[in-house]
This record gives structure tokens, sequence and C-alpha cells, in this order.
């Protein structure tokens, strides 16, 4: 029984020293558990933040304990009456391929083959961020203009393709030509934009606006959101969901630096974490799901095979491997 923890603290961006792989015993389970083999695990750019040793919303991961995440696992045995064997099971549970648990925070998942892994994307998490991060916060109506960056990825790619259903012009930020394609085919995204290849993003951001930026969702932080922001309407909102450029600095520059945009243009700028929403799940997921179902709404996967490759799918997320959800099918 493999079981990946977490040996260092990683200094700037993680490497795979940082991880280590024990051997362990395969549990049973106990009256009232259940013993569970892991089938897909979600890597996150938020766990980045969890191996530093500091105060967050969520406490750190200890150093030589297993780390944890989103995951669908296979009921394999049974003392709890509210699971059978051969249930599939959503749940944040540790990187180990079999454990035991109480079942108190596992939900069962509809065992459809075709939709399992959208639990750990679309109709999961990320898609939750996306979908209330954006209709809460942004507010997106017809004829806006929204900017989203990290475009191609979990989040951004479920951002662009709600902004369109909800009317408004959708141009998308992200870090590969293959990618800028994908937006614009598969997602119908208006236009995209390859930041790391535009020789002046404000300028090219500009240019796909030319009525301004209404809503920008932002995932990355940093450089890119400072030209978006130099672009803004009065009134613009800002979702801050995230600031993946930032969280491998030891000391992130903390700004924006377009203060005086802000105030210029009366903006919103409201960060929030998914849980936030927590009462509007269920909502949020019925929406989500139709839109699935009835072909409106698509997603990508990245899946990298085998458990030991979950370190390797986690660096990933941080030179941009992934389109879509990045998952590891064990
Ligand atoms: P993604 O699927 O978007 O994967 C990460 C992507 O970030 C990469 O593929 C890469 O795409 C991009 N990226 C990596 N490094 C940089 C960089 N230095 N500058 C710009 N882009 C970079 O991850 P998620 O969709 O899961 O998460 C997206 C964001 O949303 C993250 O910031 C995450 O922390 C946040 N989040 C927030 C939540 C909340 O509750 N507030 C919940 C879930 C996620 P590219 O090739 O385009 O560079």
């Amino acid at each position: 029984n493999k079981v990946i923890v977490l040996c260092k603290r990683p200094v700037g961006k993680p490497a795979l020293d940082d991880f280590k792989t024990n051997i362990e015993d395969v549990p049973s389970a106990d009256d009232g558990e259940v013993l569970l083999k892991t089938t897909y695990v979600s890597v996150d750019p938020y766990l980045r933040g969890r191996m530093n040793d500091s105060e967050s919303y969520i406490p750190p991961f200890e150093l030589d304990k297993p780390i944890q995440s989103g995951i669908i696992a296979e009921v394999i045995d049974s003392n709890n009456t509210r699971f059978k064997v051969g249930d599939f099971v959503l749940g944040n549970l540790f990187w180990k391929e079999y454990q035991v648990s109480d079942g108190k925070d596992l939900r069962v998942i509809p065992k459809d083959p075709a939709y399992l892994t959208a639990y750990l994307g679309v109709l999961g998490m990320t898609g939750l961020t996306a979908y209330l991060g954006l209709t809460e916060i942004g507010l997106p109506k017809p004829g806006k203009t929204l900017v989203v960056s990290g475009a191609a990825g979990a989040v951004g790619s479920i951002v662009g393709q709600v902004g369109k259903l909800l009317g408004c012009k959708v141009i998308g930020l992200t870090g590969s030509d293959e990618k800028v394609h994908l937006l614009t085919s598969k997602f119908h995204f208006d236009a995209a934009i390859n930041y790391k290849t535009a020789a002046d993003l404000s300028g090219a951001i500009k240019a796909a606006c030319p009525d301004g930026v209404d809503i920008y969702f932002d995932n990355v932080g940093g450089k890119i959101s400072d030209d978006v922001l130099n672009n803004i309407n009065k009134h613009a909102r800002i979702p801050l969901c995230g600031a993946i450029s930032l969280y491998n600095d030891a000391d992130p520059v903390l700004g924006p630096y377009i203060q005086p945009v802000l105030v210029k243009k009366s903006a919103l700028i409201q960060g929030f974490i998914v849980g936030d929403f927590a009462d509007q799940f269920a909502e949020a997921t019925k929406q989500l799901t139709s839109w699935l179902m009835d072909g409106k709404l698509t997603y990508h996967e990245t899946i990298y095979e085998g458990f030991d490759r979950i370190p390797q799918a986690f660096l990933g997320l941080f030179d941009g491997s992934n389109e879509g959800k990045m998952i590891v099918k064990i």
C-alpha cells in the first residue's frame, strides 16, 4: 500500500524530492468504516499553500504525513450501512492506494464512467468555483466583456464557457498557442491571447477588448493581472479567485501596482474561496449538470496514469502541463 508524504517544505517551485513514497499495510475496515481503493486523484494549485508552514484558511500539511486532496475511490469493503461494495465515493482523502474512512465526509457519486472524473472538475470544486465566483461576484450580463486569466485550466475553461452562456464577450489569457486554439475552438471563447509571447500584453488585451473590460476573473495575479486592470471600465468587477503566479514566491510582491486605476474606475475587486458559497452548491451543481447534459458546456482533462505520478502531475500545474483539469488515474 503506497502512501505519498510531504518530506520537505518546498522552497520556491515544488520539486519531486519534496515528496516521498512510504509502504504501509493495507488497513482493514472496523465497525462503521469502509475500505477504499483510490481510483482518481485531483491535484490542485491550492495544495501548494498547504505545503508552507503558515496560517491560511486550511491548516498546513504536516511533514512526513500523507497529503490530502479531492479523490474518487471505490468501496472495496464496507462495515458502514451508508456504503456498499462497488460504490464510488468522493472525498478529501489521503494520497494512499488504500485507506479506511468512517464515511462522514464521503459522498456517493453516480457510477457512470463517462462522468466519473467530472466530479473532480466541472461538477466538483473547480466547476463550482468558476460558476459561483463568476455569477456571484462578476455579475455577468449580456454584452459585457469578460477577461479570464488561467483560461485553459480547470476553473478558467468553465468561467469562459459560463460567461458565453450568459451572453458575455469572452477573452482568455493562457500560456501556449495550443491552449489559445483550445479556447477558441472547443470552448468557444471569442478570442485568446498567449501571455508568454505577447510583446505588449496590455496592448493585446486592449485590441481584443475595444469596449474595455467589464469583468476580470483573476486566476493568476501578478503582472498579467496588472495588464488586464490597465484596461478596465468604470465599475468593473473583479472576482479574485487565485494568484498562481505568486504561489512559489517566498516574498511575493504585493500589489496590485495599479491601485489608482481601481480608484479611478470605481472597480470592485473581491477575493473569495468557493466554500463561501456552500449554501449554493446544490443549485449551482444542478445548473452545471443541466448545461453539461444539454451539450452547452464541455470540459477537458489532462490525465496522468499511475499512483507514483501524483507529485509530477502536481508540479505540472506550475509549468502549464495541463489543459483543463489535472487528474491522476490510479
Ligand atoms: P489550472 O487547471 O488552471 O492549472 C494551473 C494553470 O495555471 C496552469 O496550467 C498554467 O496555465 C497556469 N499557470 C501556472 N503558473 C503560472 C504563472 N506563473 N503565471 C500565469 N499562469 C500560470 O488550476 P485550477 O483551475 O485548479 O486553479 C486556477 C486558479 O484558481 C488557481 O490560482 C487556484 O489557486 C484558484 N482556485 C481558487 C479556488 C477558490 O476557492 N478561490 C478554488 C479552486 C482554484 P498556462 O499554461 O495558461 O500558464
